[in-house]
């Protein structure tokens, strides 16, 4: 039997509600109807052009493999855009747009697993290298002029804008850069080499972060061809790794990147490394590396305040060509307190709703939109809370949950700790798999089916998992 637009377009919303969080998936995907099916074109209608513009943007890639995936690989999509509601009577106006997706892909770049972002490609196969040929892997878009200085960062870009206009030459080396989720510890790695590479655009500027520094060096290792791998990195003048508490636990590739911290640093060139907390509370890095890391500087980036938060506003609307009322800004920037990263998804839902209903941004809109956001009453469920759950209710350590030990009564807690935060939190498997030491959304899959299917054949096992979700659905009220 032939299936309906409809339901294809239902079987690729489940891949895509695992794959892309909460917020993002219920602004973007969620008023996406599918219209037809022929000739293996899918037609999706999104309500206007700038959704179409978003979503081509940002999720190209992702709609692109999804649709491929259930329909095969000459699936082809197509946009119908809304440019005029309809009425009780008549069907709303709408354009077709062709996407970029299906030009560009090849079907080499179709496979599974998913990856929201592209790949970074793997600078190490060109022969014969020099230098400058190295692509810098950088975001063009992150430069210093992008990047408000307040209290909570002045300290860390200056130290960065002082290393970009002398690399290697200042005390500033290794630059650790450090602070939470979302404020803006990548933007200013990255601004430091974008702005190296505009001083001086022969410098070989590399960025990369931990997590595919490690990968690569998986890579390379089972090849083994590690000292290509190392004598790559030894050609770069402005080292920057992104996320270094993803190399606790990795001994291997610290191995390498101590090999290549020092050749770097003795050669007078520059190392910017970013973390989520203060070099010295990194678990599970190598002591030797720390105390390299102490001879240069840490500077941190905090929670910017109110003031800052209003400056950063103002200047994503200016470079996006967006107005709204200053009362809305002002809502916005005392509302939504927790980083940065938060700030630009409550504006970017805030004007995707006002394209949805065609009404321009106000205070109603506003309120109405940051409920998502701002945190209710009932408080909020994380991962680390659930792994807290289950280690005390199993007697379990936190760090064995996350290692790779193949314990029967620990592969049980941790699996069901996953399937618990399947359950009870909105974060994707993507990002699930990521608090238990860096798996992949497969096995948080794997994980959520065995305890369903335990569930079903041990009554034991069952009453612990039903006593567990009473434990946290309690704790959530
Ligand atoms: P982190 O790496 O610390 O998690 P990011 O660098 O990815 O955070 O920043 C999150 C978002 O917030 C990015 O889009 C970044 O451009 C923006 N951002 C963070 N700090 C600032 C700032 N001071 N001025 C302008 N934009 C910022
Ligand atoms: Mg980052």
């Amino acid at each position: 039997m032939n299936k309906t637009c409809e339901q294809v377009w239902e079987k690729c919303l489940n891949i895509i509600r695992d794959i892309v969080e909460w917020q993002p998936f219920k602004t973007w995907f969620e008023p996406i109807k599918a219209v037809q099916l022929e000739n293996n074109v899918l037609t999706i209608q999104v309500p206007s052009q700038f959704f179409y513009e978003y979503l081509e943007e940002h999720y190209v890639g992702l709609l692109g493999k999804t649709i491929k995936r259930e329909l095969g690989k000459e699936a082809r999509l197509e946009y119908r855009i809304v440019v005029e509601n309809g009425t009780p009577h008549q069907h709303p106006k709408t354009v077709n747009m062709p996407t970029q997706f299906t030009k560009h892909q090849k079907d080499s770049e179709v496979d599974f697993p998913l990856t929201i972002q592209n790949p970074v490609k793997n600078p190490f196969v060109i022969p014969g290298i020099k230098r400058v040929q190295i692509d810098s892997q950088l975001n063009h878009n992150y430069t210093f002029e992008s990047f408000i200085e307040g209290d909570c960062n002045r300290v860390a870009r200056r130290a960065g804008k002082t290393v970009s206009d002398k690399p290697g030459g200042t005390s500033f080396n290794p630059l650790v850069i450090y602070g939470g989720v979302g404020l803006g510890k990548t933007h200013l790695a990255q601004a430091i080499g974008n702005e190296v590479k505009r001083q001086s655009p022969n410098k070989a500027v590399l960025y990369v972060s931990a997590e595919k520094f490690i990968n690569q060096f998986i890579d390379h290792s089972k090849n083994n061809i590690i000292n290509d791998f190392i004598h790559f990195y030894q050609l770069i003048d402005v080292l920057i790794v992104d996320d270094i508490q993803f190399f606790a636990r990795a001994e291997k590739s610290q191995d390498a990147f101590f090999a290549i911290f020092n050749h770097i640093h003795q050669s007078g060139k520059q190392l910017i490394l970013t973390s989520d907390k203060p070099p010295k509370d990194l678990d599970g890095l190598q002591e030797r590396l720390l105390s390299r890391f102490r001879w240069g500087l840490s500077a941190d980036m905090q929670i910017p305040d109110f003031e800052t938060r209003m400056e950063i506003l103002e200047m994503k609307m200016r470079n996006d060509g967006l107005e709204m009322p200053k009362e809305v800004v002002k809502y916005v920037a005392y509302n939504i307190q927790s980083n940065v990263r938060e700030l630009e998804g409550a504006l970017i839902s805030l004007l995707a709703q006002s394209s949805l209903n065609r009404k321009d941004i106000d205070l109603e809109l506003a309120k109405r939109v940051l409920k998502s956001f701002v945190k209710t009453s009932s408080k909020e469920i994380t991962i680390e809370s659930i792994q807290k759950m289950v280690c005390e209710y199993f007697d379990v350590p936190y760090d064995k949950l996350l290692q790779k030990t193949r314990k029967r009564e620990i592969v049980q807690a941790r699996q069901i700790t996953m399937y618990l935060a399947k359950s009870f939190t909105k974060n994707s498997l993507k990002t699930i798999g990521e608090h238990f030491g860096g798996r992949d959304h497969t096995t948080v899959i794997h994980s959520c089916q065995t305890v369903k299917d335990l569930m079903d054949t041990d009554n034991s096992f069952r009453d612990s998992v039903i006593e567990l979700q009473q434990k946290v659905q309690l704790a959530a009220m």
